[in-house]
């Protein structure tokens, strides 16, 4: 990773001054400095504008009725996606949309559980698990990429295995032979950990998976946002994302799936704008990515998810990677200097992002959140929705810091600087 990238200060002015909230004056006058981007990202002006612009000028229903309104908002919806596909580096007809990386995985889960249940064979059978079958994830996963996982092998009698993650919650790669074998169907991982911030080395879990048949289900909604991805390169079967952790709007994200994989795979959410013929008795379904997208869909967060996508471009991703490269680099140096906290994943910023979860000794995460809160400092506390990988780290719940491309670094110093008080205000240490 080369920090020569990075943002000059003028560069990331201008960035920030896209972005209204950064400039929020919070009840007591304090500036905010927002570190909760591996929440929820802020959004810059234009996703908003690209919005309104659709809503006021070509807002309807998309792939019905035979206005003229309806045609411009289908445009617009197949251009979004043509957008957020060549992101991913996938082909649009590979890009479903889904409210987000939730319902992505369920979406994924509820196609295997079709298959599963068609006793009558044909290209599904490829999705279907059984007794004897085994869904492989990681100890390293958020709930979203993993309960639902839970559901299916307990629907279907297959059985679920995971790979342990070490001491700083990286997936143990060292455990593949023993866990990835001849009946593992499914391998499910996070591309990057929300706790850890640990990124995965992909290759090792595809090439295993593959020489044994299984199908790979990348989680993106954490490394989607902070570096280049392509889904081609890293010959995934699956990957699935949010918007909102990238500058998109809420409600909106999707589900990458090989052309090959969508075309055979049955629908798991079944209504209308997916069907072709519908009889009493059956339904013969669209080709996809229609057949996943069920019902009335999210047409402006689609609009509003492409605009952040080409302010993302605009920007570059390699450059985004720099400039948050940098700065984990100095939150995970400054950190290193202050006595009394034990960061929960690695300690270099280079194979992880910049979402740094901290055990402060002595001090419960949300007395810690309430503290830099009254500081203007806004992370998050608790187990993140990965209660796993913070039991297999020895704890039960930490405080997060995430940085987003529009941090600075002085954010950063008033974080470090507000961290390193909290143990002697609570009294802890002394
Ligand atoms: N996976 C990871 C790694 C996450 O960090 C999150 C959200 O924090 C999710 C999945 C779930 O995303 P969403 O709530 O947008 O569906």
């Amino acid at each position: 990773m080369t920090d020569s990238l990075a943002l000059s200060d003028i560069e990331l002015a201008a960035i920030r001054a896209d972005f209204p909230l950064l400039g929020h004056r919070l009840a007591d006058g304090k500036e905010l400095v927002y570190l909760d981007t591996a929440a929820t990202s802020q959004r810059p002006r234009v996703v908003e504008e690209a919005m309104r612009e659709f809503t006021e000028n070509h807002n309807a229903a998309v792939h019905r009725g035979a206005h003229q309104l309806a045609a411009e908002a289908t445009l617009a919806y197949e251009a979004a996606r043509a957008g957020v596909a060549d992101f991913l580096g996938a082909s649009p007809e590979e890009l479903v949309f889904t409210s987000g990386t939730t319902a992505g995985i369920n979406l994924l889960v509820a196609s295997f559980l079709a298959a599963s249940g068609n006793k009558s064979g044909g290209s599904s059978q490829r999705f279907a698990v059984g007794p004897g079958d085994r869904i492989v994830v990681t100890e390293a996963e958020h709930h979203s990429n993993l309960v639902p996982w839970q559901r299916l092998a307990q629907l279907t009698g297959a059985e679920l295995a995971w790979l342990p993650v070490d001491s700083a919650g990286r997936i143990r790669l060292d455990e593949i032979s023993r866990v990835i074998g001849p009946r593992s169907r499914i391998v499910a991982f996070t591309g990057a950990s929300n706790v850890s911030g640990a990124v995965t080395p992909v290759a090792p879990l595809v090439d295993a998976a593959h020489q044994v048949g299984a199908l790979t289900v990348m989680d993106a909604a954490q490394l989607a946002p902070h570096q280049p991805l392509d889904v081609g390169a890293l010959r995934v079967d699956f990957a699935v994302l949010s918007a909102h952790k990238m500058l998109g709007p809420n409600g909106i994200g999707g589900l990458y799936g090989r052309a090959e994989l969508l075309q055979a795979m049955p629908p798991g959410s079944l209504g209308g704008s997916m069907v072709e013929i519908v009889t009493m008795r059956e339904a013969t379904f669209q080709p996809p990515p229609a057949r996943f997208e069920a019902g009335t869909q999210a047409v402006t967060q689609a609009v509003g998810w492409a605009a952040a996508i080409a302010y993302l471009n605009d920007l570059g991703m390699d450059r985004v990677a720099a400039q948050e490269h940098a700065l984990t680099s100095r939150l995970l140096a400054g950190l290193a200097r202050i006595p009394g906290l034990r960061v929960l994943g690695p300690a270099e910023a280079d194979g992880r992002i910049g979402a740094v979860a901290l055990e402060i000794e002595g001090v419960h995460p949300h007395d810690a959140g309430q503290f830099l809160d009254a500081e203007g400092i806004a992370v998050r506390v608790g187990h993140h929705c990965a209660q796993p990988i913070h039991r297999a780290m020895g704890v039960t719940s930490s405080t997060r810091a995430s940085l987003g491309l529009y941090n600075t670094a002085l954010e950063v110093d008033r974080f470090l600087d507000a961290v390193s008080q909290v143990r002697s205000y609570f009294g802890v240490g002394r």
